[in-house]
């Protein structure tokens, strides 16, 4: 069962919001009678029809998309950057699975499923996502100790260092959190007294970016969405 708003909006006809409104106005009906009362259940079963139009209930879609730098996670952007949705097909109405930053690369997850959406980046959800991380500064032994033990209020990560300079004051290394708080590399990062050079998100889960270029998707195989859920 699921709001009979949801339902609308999941079948790419229109945003909640909207649904809401014309459910108000009586354009709605379920079952052949009229329904003016928002957030009413309905099953698969249930026959929804607009202004008298049956509606289709729209397929899920999965993708995986290399996000580039220098675009953002949004559907509008009032500064009019470029934004994810302007990569991606324009025949249904998807939406990123949570958020890289604005200069962030790598593996971005996209969908049309608001449920997966949201067990995806709900706090207790706990898969891993891979950064490649380049600092300013270097990780000494007490930093590592700490991002594997945990601090502040981040849980344990793994930390695999692959390039030390020296001269340079800087390295880079592969780091797998197993949360998702807003700008949590970078901010874990300031908080070891480091600025984050260039950030790029290797995997999400299992999910990799394989043959993809930036700005380039690929839908998801169904054994890759279970592998997720
Ligand atoms: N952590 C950050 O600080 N930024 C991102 O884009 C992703 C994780």
């Amino acid at each position: 069962m699921e709001r009979l708003q949801k339902r609308m909006a999941q079948a790419g006809l229109c945003s909640r919001r909207t649904a809401e409104k014309w459910i108000l106005e009586g354009r709605v009906k379920v079952n052949g009678v009229v329904c003016t009362t928002l957030g009413t259940q309905v099953s698969g079963d249930d026959v929804v029809e607009v202004d008298g139009h049956p509606i289709e209930r729209e397929e899920y879609a999965y993708y995986v998309f290399y996000k580039p730098k220098g675009c953002i996670c949004s559907v509008h952007d009032e500064k009019n950057r470029k934004t994810v949705m302007d990569y991606m097909p324009k025949d249904r109405r998807i939406y990123p699975v949570g958020r890289l930053d604005y200069d962030t690369s790598g593996v971005l997850l996209m969908t049309n499923d608001g449920q997966f959406t949201n067990e995806m980046t709900h706090p207790r959800y706990h898969l891993p996502k891979k950064y490649i991380v380049n600092l300013q500064g270097i990780l000494d032994k007490e930093d590592i100790r700490k991002i594997r033990k945990g601090f502040s209020i981040y849980q344990p990560a793994k930390v695999h260092m692959l390039e030390t300079d020296i001269t340079r004051d800087r390295c880079r290394f592969e780091l797998t959190i197993f949360e998702g708080k807003n700008h949590e590399v970078k901010n874990m990062m300031e908080e070891l007294g480091h600025h984050v050079q260039r950030l790029h998100r290797a995997a999400f889960g299992e999910i990799e970016l394989g043959d993809l270029h930036p700005g380039e998707y690929r839908i998801l195989k169904p054994y890759e969405v279970k592998q997720l859920k």
